[in-house]
């Protein structure tokens, strides 16, 4: 893909948003094909609303830019787009299309990426690690391939210092120290920040805040459909009911009970 990426004086900041179903509602599968059924409100996916404030802080930090959204979703449903732009995000692109149903995770990588292109490029493009609904976790490496970017996963810091980006990476043991030059392509562990409330006054500005809507065609994607999907779910099954926990009456000396129940799930 051929493009420009424009280096704004401030920074410039793009966050995939995925909206997904309520996690609270009991949610319905579409039998045929074993996805969630997702024709009602969707919301802002908790898992990126890390991405969305942690752009916010970056931009603040630089001293001025803009934070932009580009999200896939079906029957052009923004609400959770909404939820971005009142916590302050300035714009978005929506991608919504019937032709990309089934759209596998590459193929919303290509639409992703295009999305971000369209919008000029960034100086930083945001995804969380993710998502909560029937996720695969590959995305915002695929987008950053599809971009050719560098991608930095699991972050749990960003921090920009002039063109250089330094990010600490969430590993087993701890994280490493990762840098490498901008433009790059992150992504965010769930729980790095606290997310700010959208206040009264930025949900009444996000309202008239632009969101442009464009299908698979005006990004120039070729949507793969159920049929060329690279993936499908074969199988659903309940989740198994939580067990009662172990119950311990503190007779004085259960701290033992304890200390050889922690051994055992090794804790200690
Ligand atoms: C008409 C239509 C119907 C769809 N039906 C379904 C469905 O039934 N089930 C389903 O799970 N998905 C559906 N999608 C969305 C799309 O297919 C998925 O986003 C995609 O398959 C990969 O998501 P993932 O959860 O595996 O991404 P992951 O790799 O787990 O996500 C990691 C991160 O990538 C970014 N990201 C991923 N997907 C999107 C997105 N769509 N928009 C913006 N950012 C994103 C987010 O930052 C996310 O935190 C539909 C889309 C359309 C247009």
């Amino acid at each position: 893909m051929g493009y420009r990426w424009v280096r704004m004086s401030s920074m410039k900041v793009i966050v995939c948003v995925k909206q997904i179903p309520d996690p609270a509602l009991p949610g319905e599968l579409d039998s045929s094909t074993n996805t969630l059924k997702r024709d009602g409100k969707l919301i802002l996916d908790e898992s990126d609303s890390y991405g969305v404030e942690m752009a916010l802080q970056l931009v603040d930090a630089a001293g001025g830019g803009e934070v932009a959204l580009v999200s896939m979703a079906p029957n052009d449903e923004m609400s959770g787009m909404r939820t971005a732009l009142a916590m302050g995000a300035a714009q978005g692109l929506l991608v919504s299309d019937p032709a990309l149903a089934g759209s596998d995770a590459l193929t919303t990588a290509k639409v992703l990426a295009a999305a971000v292109q369209r919008l000029g490029g960034a100086d930083l493009v945001l995804a969380g690690t993710e998502s909560s609904d029937g996720y695969t976790g590959t995305v915002p490496e695929q987008m950053a391939e599809v971009l050719g970017l560098p991608s930095v996963t699991f972050a749990k810091k960003v921090t920009v210092d002039g063109s250089t980006l330094k990010v600490d990476r969430q590993t087993e043991a701890g994280y490493d120290e990762v840098t490498c030059p901008l433009p790059a392509l992150v992504s965010v562990t769930a729980g790095v920040v606290e997310p700010r409330y959208p206040s009264f006054k930025g949900i009444m500005a996000a309202k008239s805040k632009p969101v442009e809507t464009v299908t698979a065609a005006d990004l120039g994607v070729t949507p793969v459909g159920w049929e060329g999907s690279g993936q499908a779910v074969a199988s659903v099954e309940q989740a198994p009911a939580r067990e009662a926990g172990t119950i311990i009456e503190d007779d004085g000396e259960s701290f033992g009970k304890i200390v050889e129940y922690l051994e055992t799930i090794k804790v200690i």
